[in-house]
């Protein structure tokens, strides 16, 4: 399908006005503006923006549900295209597999059992898949997330699993949360979860409402919709 009339200016229009933002977050927080990795979630847009973004020079794109993401990476893979996706969103196990085909990180990862299901999946087709821990820093689990006691010992599993590269930590600001507080938290989980492998230094947080506070932390990623793309339908 082809894009609206005058899609292609908006969006690049909103692409750079964002990675300003971007840089001068990084500039406020004395941070190289080549720390952050913007992460654009495409999820509820069609794979024509996606292939706008990507022809911008967009190289990392995100998806929060598993029907969506599978289409779309398919429909961009037919063209040659092939952004690193990352998987933003709540995984059910039976998902397991056709997310470990197309994603090259995993945001959500919370439980145990969804560690050995991806790993499986990821094992099966010979791909390595980056993993984030999601935290749930208030401890209601009911939105996602791993409860910062059971932290360490999901990070130990992913460290042994075969397939799953432990990356580090993802957080969502709990909505009645100061976003400093969150983040100050999440920063904490990392260094935990540091502990446990140094090599995963990765911080994914920050949406369009709260990216300068994540960036003030130390996130390495943030993931941003409706700053580029515009709003969403309320379908999430
Ligand atoms: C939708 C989504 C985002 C992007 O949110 P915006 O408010 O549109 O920037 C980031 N992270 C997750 C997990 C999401 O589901």
């Amino acid at each position: 399908m082809a894009p609206e009339p005058g899609r292609r200016e908006r969006l690049l229009a909103a692409l750079s006005r964002t990675r300003e933002d971007l840089a001068a977050a990084c500039a406020a927080a004395g941070r190289e503006p080549g720390s952050v990795r913007l992460i654009v979630v495409t999820k509820n847009f069609p794979a024509s923006d996606a292939r706008i973004l990507i022809e911008a020079g967009q190289a990392d794109l995100g998806e929060n549900r598993d029907q969506e993401a599978a289409a779309k990476a398919a429909a961009l893979a037919e063209d040659g295209l092939e952004p690193t996706w990352h998987f933003v969103g709540r995984l059910q196990r039976n998902k397991a597999r056709s997310v470990a085909e197309y994603a090259d990180w995993i945001h959500s990862v919370d439980r145990a059992r969804l560690v050995d299901a991806l790993d499986r999946a990821a094992e099966a087709r010979g791909r390595e898949v980056g993993a984030l821990l999601q935290v749930s820093l208030d401890g209601d689990v009911s939105r996602g997330g791993v409860p910062v006691p059971e932290l360490t010992a999901l990070a130990e599993r992913v460290a042994a699993s075969a397939s799953l590269r432990l990356r580090g930590v993802m957080a969502v600001a709990p909505l009645d949360w100061e976003p400093l507080k969150a983040f100050e938290l999440l920063a904490e989980c990392s260094q935990a979860v540091r502990g446990v492998d140094a090599a995963a230094t990765e911080i994914s947080a920050g949406m369009s409402g709260d990216f300068a506070e994540a960036i003030a932390c130390g996130a390495t990623m943030v993931r941003l919709g409706r700053n580029v793309l515009g709003e969403r339908e309320s379908m999430t």
